[in-house]
């Protein structure tokens, strides 16, 4: 669904008014990740609605890294986000910004804050301002340090600033009201003493801003029209503007918040997927199996899924869980537009044509995709031997299993009609061959006799193929609420969520395939190279997802 064709959501209507009447000239918005872990499927919602509407709207979105707490921060995150923005498909306002580019205007500030008998230092423990802060129900009382004198405050600032104070020693803090109903403005923290250098800064600073302190005054510094945000942040706002009304900001940035995506089966808070990732549940933030961008992306999940997936399920302000099956719908529904076709066998069982000749080789043509002409065709080769999947042949069967029986036929996709003839066992009794005879008459036509077989089974030549490792991937998650309650996501670990395959042979083009470009496997879903595991003669296949959905009919049983 385009937007065009849906109504506008809230965000979208409030940015119109603000345009035609005049309150706003051109739309600035931004995307402000803290650069503490990787993006997940939760950021691309924010991600698609701010670039989306600086798209929609002929406006700007900048990406800003909120890098306020150098204790969670690194390189390696600022580098990932970037990477996941882009191949999602947007392109930020000039350079990436940061946070720390603001701090010595977010000092300036503090000090100016100081000198307005609006900040003072605070010698309270964190223990003992945890006391004086009240509760919900209970007003704060006043910190001993509230009536400091400017003079005082700014020595002992000076003193913050140039490390001669000892980490939790004290603090700044706005002086707003320690009676609010709203526990955000009883005398918040806005800077703290943090000796550890900073990923951007340095040894530059060993005090920090705290977030709610750096956030809207980074928004109005990059003038920033609306700053969007998820619901958590409403009850911010009465502080961020407390602090735009009371410093000499450059711009007055609106906030308005929408609901944050949560979906069943999945986990989607930074802190759990690192988590997943330190303790080795998975193997690193890009694991197939992860619902961060760079999993997905490695995963063969094409970005415009994620776009049209955040597209369906709107902006509203309200919280809900949105069925996973709503993003496999629109992963399915983008493979299977897009990606060619091709055939793997997944468990081979060999085929050796009795009635075609050794050394022979024939090149059957099959097409790239069953509707996209634009698609190039392949080359598969035909030889005596061949492999089919091991369920694809039986010795007996009844009428419902339409693929390969003794005496009986099945067409090869693509390719010739078959008749198993005879079946040569190991010591063990196992099937290790079938001998077949095939009908050379039926290229693209029924056999002469008019006995039409009633299946159609995938194949690949034994004597040209790729011989590969395919990785089928499952939820992650059994459980459709992993981190509700009480509950530890961490027992709710699928433990079927992969299961590696050896000895896969995938048809000879596949040697070409490359790392996101995604390929049907006939009759077995959507597969992408992986980029980081396989070599070029034993490639690594991910199963992006299955063609139908099996978890729908596991519920309906
Ligand atoms: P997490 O809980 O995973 O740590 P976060 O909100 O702390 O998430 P940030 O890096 O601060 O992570 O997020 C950057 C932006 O993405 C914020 O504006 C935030 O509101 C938004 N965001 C994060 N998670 C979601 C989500 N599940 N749905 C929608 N937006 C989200
Ligand atoms: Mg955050």
């Amino acid at each position: 669904m385009t937007s065009e064709s849906k109504p506008a959501h809230f965000l979208q209507n409030i940015i119109r008014e603000d345009l035609a009447e005049g309150r706003v000239s051109k739309l600035a918005t931004r995307f402000p990740p803290e650069p503490n872990g990787y993006l997940h499927i939760g950021h691309a919602k924010s991600i698609c609605l701010n670039f989306g509407l600086a798209q929609e709207f002929d406006g700007t979105c900048n990406l800003r890294f909120d890098d306020t707490n150098p204790a969670k921060e690194e390189e390696e995150y600022v580098d990932a986000i970037k990477r996941d923005v882009s191949w999602l498909g947007f392109e930020w306002n000039g350079e990436a910004r940061y946070t720390s580019d603001y701090f010595d205007q977010l000092h300036e500030w503090a000090l100016y804050l100081i000198r307005e008998g609006k900040a003072y230092v605070c010698h309270l423990s964190p223990e003992d301002a945890r006391h004086y802060r009240g509760t919900l129900t209970e007003p704060g009382r006043n910190s001993p340090y509230r009536d400091r004198s400017v003079e005082e405050n700014l020595a002992l600032f000076e003193q913050m600033k140039n490390g001669e104070m000892a980490e939790g020693e004290c603090s700044l803090r706005a002086k707003i009201d320690m009676a609010a109903p709203n526990i955000n403005l009883r005398d918040p923290i806005i800077y703290r003493i943090k000796k550890m250098a900073h990923h951007q800064t340095g040894d530059k600073w060993c005090i920090y801003p705290s977030y709610d302190f750096a956030h809207g005054q980074s928004d109005a510094l990059e003038g920033i029209s609306h700053s969007i945000c998820t619901l958590e942040f409403e009850d911010h706002k009465p502080l961020y503007d407390w602090f735009i009304g009371n410093l000499p900001v450059p711009a007055r940035p609106r906030q308005y918040e929408f609901a944050r995506l949560h979906l069943n089966y999945t986990v989607v808070s930074k802190r759990k997927l690192k988590q997943l990732v330190d303790e080795k549940h998975v193997d690193g933030w890009d694991d197939p199996r992860m619902p961060t961008l760079s999993g997905q992306r490695r995963r063969g999940v094409p970005p415009r899924a994620i776009r049209n997936f955040c597209e369906m399920i709107g902006v509203t302000r309200s919280d809900s869980v949105v069925d996973v099956g709503m993003l496999e719908y629109c992963i399915r529904d983008e493979l299977d537009k897009n990606a060619p076709r091709a055939m793997c066998v997944m468990e081979p069982l060999k085929v050796t044509l009795s009635n075609y000749p050794e050394g022979r080789e024939e090149t059957l043509s099959a097409p790239g995709h069953p509707v996209r002409d634009d698609l190039p065709a392949r080359e598969l080769p035909f030889t005596r031997t061949l492999y089919i999947e091991r369920e694809d042949f039986r010795e007996e069967a009844n009428k419902k299993y339409k693929r390969l029986v003794l005496g009986k036929k099945v067409r090869l996709r693509n390719a010739y009609v078959i008749q198993a003839e005879e079946v040569v066992k190991n010591d063990a009794g196992e099937i290790v061959e079938v001998i077949c005879s095939v009908d050379l008459d039926t290229l693209g036509k029924d056999p002469a006799d008019g006995v039409k077989p009633k299946g159609v089974i995938h194949w690949v030549s034994a004597e040209k193929n790729v011989d590969c490792e395919v990785r089928l991937y499952d939820r992650l998650f059994s459980d459709p609420a992993p981190d509700s309650g009480d509950k530890n996501f961490l027992d709710f670990v699928n433990p079927d969520n992969l299961k590696i395959l050896q000895g896969c042979k995938a048809e000879i083009g596949l040697a070409r395939a490359e790392p996101e470009q995604s390929y049907q496997f006939e009759r077995n879903g959507y597969f992408c190279r992986d980029s980081r595991y396989g070599t070029a003669e034993k490639p690594v296949f991910n199963r992006t997802i299955g063609l139908r959905d099996s978890w729908a009919k596991e519920q309906n049983k």
